[in-house]
């Protein structure tokens, strides 16, 4: 683990061919000044004291392990869940949120500024920024305001402004530029804290690094209960910080197959799905170098997901180089088979799961039928709560 980590990304922010930092000089010089203040403080005895009882005390973790008896019952095989749906906030963001929050009060900001999409990243960091006593500004599509109206409610009462943003499809990937612009314009005061393992360097690195707490307490948890280690692990990828995470606890169990999931959403035509890894080419987008859904002439495509926090056009960094490296397979989930997943364990389990989530509970349904004598653990990075008004007012209840 150490070693990979060590190793991954290299001294200039970048996971094989993927990563790096392509952004204006006036931003670069803050960027570097947070990347060497990150390599020195979060090192020091204080910080990760800090954190570790923040983690304990403030967030619940560790969050557990469990083992779906009724679900695998169904479906052959056994399925595990790592319960981030139990992490303070509702999802696993809050462990990224809660380390950049101490990161800035460490460099002495004022203000933090970050994008949203299903309104999860912007709890997780305006409760951060109550923490901390920090201002924040989050940045958020108008679609995704409509869509995601409790967790807008939420921001606000935590006592965060929330910016509406009106121009392209409204989404994610807008919300993004919004909130880099307005970073540009303060960013002696104000720090960027990005939602996920993208972005230019050191933030794919400094979000992994948050994360790696659900793989290193999931693996042990697993080889607690079972004396064994998981045949599979799996996760959503959007940006892919759940995912990093949980994949980071088991990356160097060669025997261990790590599979991230994306959305293909309606159907494989442009708009209709957001898998750029399974069809993206490489290309630059918001400050780094991923696989990218992108026109002929490098312009990001319209991405579509039923879940707000994966419809995103590129990917981190780090799965870019899994994927050509053959570490992890990424396979696609489509809409329907997300909503089979969300019914299916909110009846059985009693567990309603994210969106998200479900991506990654419709593969591992699928996994558990074809290996029937195998164990596969999935990150279950969020609960469904803010979903259920969306998904019975256009799916009913099944
Ligand atoms: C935001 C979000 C995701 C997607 O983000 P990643 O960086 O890919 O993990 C997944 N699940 C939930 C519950 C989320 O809120």
């Amino acid at each position: 683990m150490a070693d990979y980590m060590k190793l991954n990304p290299d001294e200039k922010g970048y996971f094989g061919e993927y990563g790096g930092s392509f952004i204006p000089p006036q931003l670069q010089a803050e960027m570097d000044k947070i990347t060497d203040a990150y390599y020195s403080i979060s090192k020091s005895h204080d910080f990760i004291s800090e954190l570790r009882s923040i983690r304990k005390h403030f967030q619940g973790r560790p969050t557990p392990t469990y083992f779906c008896r009724n679900l695998s019952n169904r479906t052959g095989g056994r399925i595990y869940l790592k319960r981030e749906d139990l992490n303070h906030t509702g999802a696993h963001k809050l462990n990224h949120c809660m380390g950049e929050g101490l990161l800035a009060k460490y460099l002495g900001k004022k203000k933090v500024i970050a994008e949203t999409g299903a309104g999860q990243h912007g709890v997780a960091l305006a409760t951060a920024a109550a923490y901390f006593g920090l201002e924040c500004e989050i940045h958020m599509g108008e679609v995704d305001i409509a869509k995601e109206h409790p967790n807008v409610v939420r921001m606000k009462l935590l006592g965060a402004t929330v910016v509406p943003v009106s121009h392209g499809l409204k989404t994610l990937k807008e919300a993004v530029d919004s909130a880099f612009e307005a970073y540009l314009k303060d960013p002696v005061n104000a720090i960027y804290c990005i939602g996920s393992v993208v972005g230019p360097h050191p933030f794919p690195m400094l979000v992994r690094d948050f994360q790696h707490v659900v793989g290193v307490e999931a693996r042990e948890q697993f080889i607690e209960m079972t004396g064994e280690l998981p045949d599979s692990v799996t996760a959503c990828v959007g940006g892919g910080s759940n995912a990093m995470g949980i994949f980071s606890g088991f990356i160097e169990d060669q025997e261990v197959r790590l599979v991230g999931v994306e959305p293909s959403g309606r159907s494989l035509k442009i708009g209709d799905h957001a898998a750029s890894l399974s069809y993206g080419k490489p290309g630059v987008l918001h400050g780094f170098r991923s696989y990218l859904l992108q026109d002929d002439k490098g312009e990001p495509l319209p991405v579509y997901s039923i879940a707000s926090g994966l419809d995103y056009p590129g990917s981190g960094p780090e799965h870019c180089m899994l994927k050509d490296k053959g570490r992890v397979e990424y396979t696609v989930a489509s809409d329907d088979e997300c909503l089979d997943a969300f019914y299916t364990l909110s009846k059985v389990e009693g567990i309603i799961p994210a969106l998200e989530s479900s991506h990654a509970v419709a593969y591992a349904m699928k996994y558990a039928k074809e290996n029937p004598r195998k164990s596969i653990l999935v990150n279950l990075s969020g609960r469904g709560d803010k979903d259920i008004d969306f998904v019975v007012d256009n799916y009913g209840i099944r």
